[in-house]
């Protein structure tokens, strides 16, 4: 285990991992300062709790001396190549995340899910099949709590959704079993370009050797070339028949074979988190509980029973035949269309928000085989109009209401009104949670005015 002890460390970035990782270190009995972007009064509550000699520096870094510190920690939140970050590392200050931080303390072994879509589902899902087999199971990481908060603790399994921000400083971090989902374009603002993402993913498996198992979709072009280290066991899933080892669909019934076995597991169309991706992420979910040694059926009984986490893909409601989808999670293009494909043609799409400099590319034919029209919202509503070309309806609307009301309008009894912006929220909301909100909060207003109407 790493010694933390006497080490001079900075946080950068103080949000629920930056006090995480304050707290453990302070535990460990390392001098602490903190630095944030924020001012003092924006972070009084997250203040309250933080250990109460360590250093502060609030509203910037101005005063932070890099000659008194050796190692630093920084939040998923904050840019590798921010000037202030840059500095730290050009100082030759050892920087590494709250993950990999938190990895040197714990004790119990780690199931690790990375990917462009589908961490949160899966790692969700992992974490309660686990538990419906009667394991310990802590489920953290970027989902829920910081790792961090888990270390003293026993865990059988601990379930841990690591974000490529989180990837970029880990060190010695090794999951017994990593689940890597897919590797679309998003974040390419931040990560300059898909080589430089596809290869921060696979340093999830980097560490891996001896006894370690990943599990990759053999259906990614961008993850499938991914190959075990010596020593460890690859598993792939799929929507068609493997020959190797791993977990595929069969005539609509899940199978998968490991060490040779043969497994029945459930039938797709039993599942009630909707969707092709859903389909994959229950694949990729039930390899990881198979190699923990959860029975075929424990399995197949808890993922049939998952209903899906809020904001992805989430029905909220129904109205005079319409359906009400919010998966407003959706940040980024390949989310949407895989969104849209679960629905026969008779789907309004809500779609826009914050740019990501990812393009839209895809869409337009997603738009046209599955979208009765589009309603779009935010930043990017101009962008994915003229992406959208010939396609009709196509509206750029004033906001969320408008956008609803409007969607709603396109179809008859039978259709769906999705929300799957495919782009960031922050250009009108404060998180995706909010958007999201946002929109049950409209389609609540619906409610009341149909039955008012009534
Ligand atoms: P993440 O944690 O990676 O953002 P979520 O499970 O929160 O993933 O889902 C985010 C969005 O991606 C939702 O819109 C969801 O419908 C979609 N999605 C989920 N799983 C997949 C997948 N395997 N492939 C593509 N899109 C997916």
């Amino acid at each position: 285990m790493a010694d933390y002890s006497g080490r001079k460390a900075l946080i950068i970035g103080m949000a629920r991992s930056g006090l995480a990782a304050a707290r453990l270190l302070d535990r460990l009995g390392a001098k602490l300062a903190i630095t944030d972007m924020k001012s003092e009064s924006e972070l009084a509550e997250i203040i309250e709790k933080l250990p109460k000699d360590a250093g502060r520096f609030f509203g910037g870094h101005d005063g932070v001396s890099l000659d008194n510190y050796d190692l630093a920690v920084i939040s998923p939140g904050v840019p590798y190549d921010a000037p202030f970050t840059k500095a730290v590392r050009k100082a030759g200050i050892e920087l590494i995340s709250e993950v990999e931080l938190a990895f040197t303390q714990l004790d119990s072994p780690v199931i690790a899910v990375t990917g462009s879509n589908g961490k949160s589902t899966t790692t969700s899902l992992i974490g309660a099949i686990l538990k419906s087999a009667g394991f310990s199971v802590y489920v953290g990481g970027n989902i829920g709590a910081p790792l961090a908060e888990a270390v003293g603790e026993n865990y059988d399994w601990i379930v841990a959704e690591i974000s490529s921000f989180q990837l970029e400083t880990t060190k010695t971090f090794r999951p017994k079993i990593g689940l890597l989902l897919n590797i679309t374009p998003d974040h390419l603002d931040r990560h300059k370009d898909m080589e430089t993402y596809t290869s921060l993913k696979a340093r999830l498996f980097q560490n891996q050797g001896e006894g370690d198992v990943l599990i990759v979709n053999a259906d990614d072009k961008r993850s499938a070339f991914i190959k075990p280290e010596p020593g460890a066991q690859a598993l792939y899933f799929s929507e068609k028949p493997l020959t190797g080892a791993g977990a595929w669909l069969e005539e609509g019934k899940a199978v998968a074979r490991v060490e040779n076995k043969m497994f029945e597991l459930f039938s797709a169309g039993q599942l009630r988190i909707k969707g092709r991706h859903n389909a994959q992420n229950a694949l990729a979910a039930s390899l990881a509980a198979l190699t923990a040694g959860v029975e075929p059926e424990k399995i197949s009984e808890a993922v049939i029973k998952f209903a899906g986490l809020a904001h992805r893909m989430e029905l909220v409601d129904e109205i005079g035949g319409i359906k009400y989808y919010n998966d407003s999670k959706s940040t980024n293009v390949d989310a949407t269309v895989k969104s849209l494909s679960g629905f026969n043609k008779n789907v309004a799409l809500i779609a826009g928000g914050a740019d990501k400099g990812s393009g839209f590319g895809g869409l337009a034919q997603a738009v046209a085989q599955n979208a009765k029209g589009v309603a779009l919202i935010g930043q990017t509503a101009p962008a994915i109009f003229n992406e959208l070309g010939e396609f009709e309806p196509k509206v750029i609307t004033k906001g969320m209401k408008d956008a609803v009301r409007l969607a709603s309008g396109w179809l008859k009894p039978g259709g769906s009104v999705l929300l799957s912006p495919g782009c960031a929220s922050f250009d009108m909301f404060k998180n995706f949670e909010d958007r999201g909100d946002a929109f049950k909060a409209e389609v609540a207003g619906l409610k009341e005015e149909s039955k008012r109407c009534r």
